[in-house]
Parts: C-alpha cells; sequence; structure tokens
C-alpha cells in the first residue's frame, strides 16, 4: 500500500500524460514483456490517437457490419472492419504466445511476425 503525501499533486489524467507516460503507466504489462516494444509503442499510441475516431466508426458501422456478416467465416473487408471496430485498449492485448514476447530472437514467428504481441478484440454478444 502507497501513502500519498496530502501535499502531493495528483498524477496526471491519462489524456493529458506524455506519450512516454501514457506507455509507461496505462498499457499494462505486456509492453514490459516484449523484447522489443518499439512496434508495440507505434500501435498503442496510433490506438490512443485514434481510439475516438475508433469508436465513432463503430457507432456509424453498427448496423452495417452485423449485416454482413454470416454465421460463418466473414470476407475479408468484414474481418478488416471487426478487427478496427473491437480492437481493445493496448492494455489488453497480449504477449504472443508463441514466441513469448522473444521478438529480437524471433522475428519470423508465426504467432506475431516478428512484433512480439497479439491485439485483443471484443465484440458485443451477437444476436442469435
Ligand atoms: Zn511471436
Amino acid at each position: 500500500m502507497t501513502v500519498e503525501s496530502p501535499t502531493a499533486p495528483p498524477p496526471p489524467a491519462p489524456a493529458a500524460m506524455s506519450d512516454a507516460d501514457w506507455l509507461a503507466t496505462e498499457c499494462g504489462t505486456v509492453r514490459e514483456s516484449i523484447q522489443d516494444p518499439s512496434s508495440f509503442d507505434r500501435d498503442a499510441l496510433l490506438w490512443r490517437r485514434a481510439c475516438k475516431d475508433i469508436a465513432l466508426f463503430r457507432l456509424q458501422t453498427a448496423k452495417h457490419i452485423p449485416a454482413s456478416r454470416p454465421k460463418s467465416r466473414p470476407g475479408p473487408l468484414t474481418r478488416v472492419m471487426l478487427n478496427v471496430t473491437y480492437v481493445e485498449h493496448p492494455a489488453a492485448w497480449d504477449v504472443c504466445p508463441a514466441c513469448n514476447g522473444q521478438n529480437l530472437d524471433r522475428p519470423d514467428c508465426d504467432g506475431c511476425h516478428g512484433d512480439g504481441y497479439l491485439l485483443a478484440q471484443r465484440e458485443p454478444a451477437r444476436k442469435k
């Protein structure tokens, strides 16, 4: 348990943090587990800058994507749109289980193609 000084300023809100502070404090332990997190950092900062646009895109396409999605395997454009629409915060991304985040040692990893991590997506439950 940490005890903060009553005179210490409160920590900055995530939106007010520098990119470096945001990556260090808001991206969980995944980043620390990747041998070379430079790709993770670029993607995480892209997510940071685009998350409001992604949320708007999700709202604007809420009717279209499910309508184009069959019960079986969705087509390529639908898959791309699903991946963008439901990508989660970088703190929820996963260390690649195939290389265990050792992307410098395994640049040809079949699981992550040398990035060391995998995106996480959460799609809402589908209506039957
Ligand atoms: Zn990997």
